[in-house]
């Protein structure tokens, strides 16, 4: 897929802040300076999926050194500590979890109530402190207004700083109501869920390293467009808890808002088939970007990840295993300036809080199409992210194994 058809066929958004500089870039063969240009005029004058009121991203060094906020600092777990985390994947476990959630939920539906409940149910059977934000989202045109419900799951709400991970718990509307969205987004919701349950002995009965630091989960409703993808139909959900955030204090230090309290939001997003690779955006955290590579690449090293012939016990020759290694989830070759993806960070990100976006990209091939079942889920894809992201969140908690 050429990045021109995306641009017609993808939410994705191109902002040519330094065009300029894409003439210099021969990183990217399959477009130049000028294409980008042109698709940029055309966009605006077509009134593509460009949000008119997008304001321009701020840049990397804004991201990575924002006043205020210190370094990431992990911890390094061992070998063995990192095996054991690796052990608890459990195949039919997670795919219950996901089964559970991919069914059609479009915000407002039946379906969306019945997720809403399950993962209420099961963030507060693992001790999560669960709140609910409610509000009635003004959609396009002649619809009517609609009811809708982010879920805020939060293990330590004492605690002042937070590292938190979000993603939508929606699925699209399709007059069918047919549309499970198994990548988009029932797995990153159960990847969630299935972190917080196999976590849950090292963060809830163990000290961690910093009591002052816990794990929040954002389940967000309304992240689909009801029409169109525009500023004002999507993000729904997104778009009222970051202003929420931002003005609510719960604690005694009255300058302290719900906002201040996250260290960075990682976003998962279309996240489940055989293609999934995530790219550093230039607005998303390079610390934790590049830690997540780390990982990848040391589990890659010590053969804990990528062994999908031992898990499947399909048989695979020696070519294709070489292929498979040669994977890379996380790739941190550098892309064109200013190349985004609108998602539910974003109100987060103009507000000031650090981001990392972690969707795949290109989109995989069953974005948005009624092939975007359970039965399209590369399981063995998503277990390598899983107990990628179980290091990378104990190291970041400074969990005790
Ligand atoms: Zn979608």
């Amino acid at each position: 897929m050429t990045l021109t058809n995306m641009w017609f066929s993808l939410r994705l958004v191109f902002f040519v802040l330094e065009w300029p500089a894409l003439a210099k870039s021969s990183k990217h063969n399959s477009f130049k300076a000028d294409d980008a240009m042109q698709m940029y005029y055309m966009a605006l004058a077509m009134d593509l999926d460009m949000p008119s009121t997008v304001k321009p991203l701020p840049g990397p060094e804004v991201q990575a050194d924002a006043p205020g906020r210190s370094l990431p600092n992990f911890t390094t777990l061992t070998s063995p500590q990192r095996k054991t985390l690796n052990d608890l994947s459990d195949r039919n476990r997670f795919m219950d979890t996901v089964k559970a959630i991919a069914i059609p939920r479009a915000s407002g539906t039946p379906g969306n109530l019945k997720v809403q409940q399950h993962i209420v149910r099961s963030m507060e059977n693992l001790c999560y402190d669960v709140e609910l934000d409610t509000f009635e989202a003004d959609l396009p045109g002649n619809l009517t207004s609609q009811q809708m419900t982010n879920i805020i799951a939060t293990l330590n709400p004492d605690a002042p700083r937070r590292l938190v991970l979000a993603c939508h718990f929606d699925s699209k509307y399709d007059k069918k109501g047919a549309f499970v969205g198994a990548i988009d987004s029932a797995v990153p919701c159960a990847m969630m869920i299935d972190l917080a349950h196999t976590l849950n002995p090292y963060i809830n009965c163990t000290p961690v390293r910093n009591k002052n630091l816990t794990l929040q989960m954002i389940f967000f409703d309304g992240e689909e467009a009801f029409v169109k993808w525009s500023a004002n139909d999507s993000l729904y959900g997104s778009r009222n808890l970051a202003v929420k955030m931002d003005t609510q204090m719960k604690d005694l230090n009255r300058n302290v808002t719900e906002l201040d309290k996250i260290d960075v939001m990682v976003l998962l997003d279309l996240i489940g088939s055989k293609e999934t690779q995530f790219r550093r955006f230039y607005y998303s955290a390079k610390y934790h970007f590049e830690h997540l590579a780390n990982i990848e690449k040391e589990l890659t090293v010590s053969n804990d990840i990528k062994e999908w012939d031992n898990q499947t016990k399909a048989g695979v020759d020696m070519e294709e295993k070489e292929v498979i290694k040669e994977k890379v989830y996380f790739d941190t070759t550098p892309l064109p300036a200013g190349l985004w993806i609108d998602d539910d960070y974003r109100p987060f990100m103009e507000k000031g809080v650090k981001v990392l976006h972690l969707i795949s990209y290109p989109f995989p091939a069953v974005w948005h199409k009624q092939s975007d079942t359970v039965a399209n889920i590369h399981y063995d894809t998503v277990d390598d992210l899983n107990k990628i992201f179980r290091i990378y969140v104990c190291e970041y908690l400074g969990c005790q194994i």
